[in-house]
């Protein structure tokens, strides 16, 4: 049986499916042979199946390295759920359990590790990783390597450093969108400059993309909603915008559902399993809300806010129609959108001295002293510390990720993470401890009863039902946690939803802080380029298509379908609606997508009887 029948099998076997996709064929051929490849897809193109079928079947250990760590458990859970034998190295795990799972794969009992990539930076870690046999290195969402991709994480530079451990290892790096430069970028990055790039056909043929310019775009969605009773998402710059339009749409009888990284871990869920299930209609969302995400019959994509990269824009507009039938992408804009971006762009960009400012506030409210704090973690309340040294929070907020980039340190995603106890000493000692802290008999009795396995593993506690049982306060619960954790007995992982600080780097004295110009200047430029593209994308009357897909360095004939190939038929009703203001022809055109001959047509029998009326330059009713 050749390679590629083997491959079918396994995916007919294990994911249920016959075929692979066209652009996936040749992606797991190169993975199969052990070639080093750059393969781009579009988002919901199946990038996973590429790498997890050639990972499961050659022989080994096949790495994942991901940025998101829900994505990455999302993966493994899935994964599990088909038999095999897949776990994820989070930040939030113990170093107990981290020894064991890496112990685990050393000796063969993985198929597949996830790790984020500041945990594979640890020397525990990069010491196990040269005893491996691995199969298979993937670098998933392969432009955060790039400082020119719209989403650079710096620790995906070490990377190149852990595949010189083991160079023979084959590496298979994928991602969703990539500029010609962001691609070799990221072969260089890796240390695989001969690397095959497999770039498969980013148009799709059933999107129609429309661009317009309104001053009433809170208008339009809501006709437009109430006209298509389909799925939609609605994406918006900022959390603020995502509620005010929620609850506008809400009131116009539209059922809503919001998503932005400001939400609770559970709240998302469940917003995200009813839009999921069709309870809602329209889901308005940050771009929080993507990766991962995977519903075929979103019919349109509206963009309430002009996104601030191409990239961004893409991505995001591509979430509509995922079966292939016709949809739309809608990006709505007003000037002062685009003098937003602009404004923001400035803001991600505080000056050194600010940075130096965060950077000095930051380690005093750590309590964290020149020298010290290399490699530690913190739970982080970003509004606790901007309130305590009365910063702006959006300041800070693009301070710490400059020096993230920078590779000072790193901030985690917060997601509720339950509290996890393990037992580290034999049930002897525990016995002994009991005796001697009567108070504590039932607590660990309870414990050891509740949890089977509390002795080998980190275990969750659902705290709630554990309150109940013991009947005694949270703040008591935890006391008893803490006293017995200071005395040997248990080993203790408390709940937290905050995010994560890591400090990579120990606190440098204020002359030794630089910026580097990649991260600053050049970057700034590069980000710069980026927005102007987008302004050109609004303003250009060039097929859509071409202007997307040249972008990334693809050719494209004309799409035949977007609002500069096709400009909509005039739908009278619409333009009566649209009346209910005065508007003027050149108004109208913008609105309409129309040739003015096309709006004429339908206004002069109305101008006659004078339902439409016209004055100063303008239509009115
Ligand atoms: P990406 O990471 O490229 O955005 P995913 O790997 O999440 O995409 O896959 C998107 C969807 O396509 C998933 O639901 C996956 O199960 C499905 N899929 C992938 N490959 C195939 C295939 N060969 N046949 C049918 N469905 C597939
Ligand atoms: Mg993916």
């Amino acid at each position: 049986m050749s390679a590629m029948d083997h491959a079918l099998d396994l995916l007919q076997k294990h994911w249920g499916y016959a075929q692979f996709r066209p652009a996936q064929k040749p992606v797991v051929e190169a993975a199969l042979r052990g070639q080093d490849t750059l393969a781009l897809l579009p988002t919901g193109g199946g990038k996973s199946i590429c790498f997890q079928v050639p990972g499961l079947q050659r022989e080994g250990l096949c790495i994942v390295i991901s940025p998101l760590i829900a994505l990455m458990q999302d993966q493994v859970a899935n994964l599990q759920k088909k038999g095999l034998r897949a776990r994820a190295l989070t930040s939030e795990l113990s170093y107990r359990e981290i020894d064991q799972i890496l112990d685990n794969a050393k000796f063969g009992g993985l198929d597949f590790l996830y790790t984020s990539p500041e945990r594979m930076q640890s020397a525990l870690f990069i010491e196990r990783f040269k005893q491996m046999k691995i199969s298979l290195l993937v670098v998933d969402e392969a432009h955060c390597i790039s400082e020119w991709g719209h989403d650079f994480r710096p620790s995906f530079r070490n990377i190149l450093q852990l595949r010189k451990l083991q160079s023979q290892v084959p590496v298979l790096a994928l991602t969703a969108t990539a500029t010609k430069a962001v691609q070799n970028d990221i072969l260089s990055q890796l240390g695989m400059p001969k690397a095959l790039v497999l770039e498969s056909d980013f148009s799709r043929p059933n999107l129609a993309y429309r661009v317009r310019e309104s001053e009433q775009k809170e208008f339009e969605i809501i006709a437009l909603c109430k006209r298509e009773k389909s799925c939609a998402i609605i994406y918006c710059q900022t959390r603020k915008s995502v509620k005010e339009l929620a609850l506008l749409l809400h009131q116009n009888g539209i059922s809503v559902g919001v998503y932005h990284g400001g939400m609770e871990a559970n709240e998302r869920k469940s917003s995200l399993q009813k839009w999921l299930f069709g309870q809602v209609q329209i889901m308005v969302a940050t771009n929080a809300f993507g990766m991962g995400i995977d519903k075929p019959d979103v019919r349109f994509v509206i963009h309430y806010e002009v996104p601030s990269s191409p990239e961004a824009y893409f991505q995001e507009a591509g979430r509509a129609g995922r079966d292939g039938l016709p949809s739309y992408a809608l990006l709505l804009y007003q000037k002062s959108d685009l003098e937003k971006l602009q404004l923001q762009l400035k803001r991600s960009f505080p000056s050194a001295e600010r940075v130096a400012f965060v950077y000095r506030a930051l380690f005093n409210y750590l309590k964290v002293a020149v020298g010290a704090g290399k490699e530690e973690r913190y739970d982080f309340d970003l509004k606790h510390f901007c309130r305590t040294f009365n910063l702006p929070d959006e300041e800070v907020y693009f301070a710490l990720k400059l020096l993230e980039q920078n590779g000072n340190l790193s901030l985690s995603e917060g997601f509720f993470q339950p509290t996890r106890i393990q037992f580290i000493v034999n049930n002897e000692v525990l016995y002994h401890f009991q005796i001697q802290n009567e108070a504590y008999y039932t607590l660990c009795a309870t414990l050891v009863r509740s949890y089977p396995g509390i002795f080998e593993n980190m275990t969750a506690i659902h705290e709630d039902k554990l309150l109940q049982r013991l009947k005694i306060s949270s703040s008591r619960l935890y006391e008893q946690l803490e006293f017995m954790q200071k005395n040997g007995i248990i080993e203790l992982s408390k709940k937290s939803s905050l995010p994560q600080l890591y400090l990579i780097r120990e606190r440098l004295a204020e002359s030794y802080l630089k910026l580097k110009p990649s991260i600053y200047l050049e970057r700034k430029e590069a980000m710069q380029s980026k927005v102007a593209a987008m302004e050109q994308y609004c303003k250009a009357k060039v097929c859509r298509v071409i202007q997307l897909l040249s972008y990334f360095g693809q050719e494209a004939i004309p799409c035949g379908i977007c609002d500069v190939c096709s400009p909509l038929q005039v739908n009278e009703t619409d333009l009566l609606t649209f009346l209910h203001s005065p508007r003027t022809l050149s108004e109208l055109i913008d609105h309409f997508a129309a040739s003015p001959q096309a709006l004429e047509a339908i206004i002069r029998p109305h101008l006659l009887t004078e339902k439409i009326k016209y004055k100063a330059g303008k239509f009115y009713l």
